[in-house]
């Protein structure tokens, strides 16, 4: 079998198979590096103009334009401080809960690695 040509946006990794599989990347809106789409925590821009965090790995992703940052409170300071509203073409001030509601997705997420 060819080996396939390794796509900017990914990244093998041991499935659980034992086999490569292909694992989606995200930039942190934060730290800008890219990452797992899995380890980080998504945020998503409703049609009516909220802000949804998804649930960690698995589960239904809201529609909507998303952006992505780090589970780590140095990352999420960052992107509120300017990548996420850039990302999410968001206009006006963030809602107040959303650096709470950030953190809160810490724990969930910082043990996957
Ligand atoms: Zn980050």
């Amino acid at each position: 079998m060819r080996p396939l040509p390794k796509p900017a946006w990914a990244e093998m990794e041991r499935g659980a198979t034992n086999r490569l599989v292909r694992v989606p990347l995200r930039t942190c809106a934060g730290c800008r590096r890219q990452r797992p789409q899995a380890e980080l925590i998504r945020v998503a821009r409703s049609g009516a103009g909220e802000l949804v965090l998804d649930p960690p790995a698995g589960g239904a992703r809201s529609s909507g334009r998303g952006a992505y940052v780090c589970p780590a409170e140095r990352c999420i300071e960052q992107a509120l401080a300017g990548g996420l509203k850039k990302m999410l073409r968001y206009e006006g001030s963030l809602p107040g809960d959303l650096r709470k509601r950030l953190i809160e997705r810490i724990p969930a997420l910082e043990g996957l690695r």
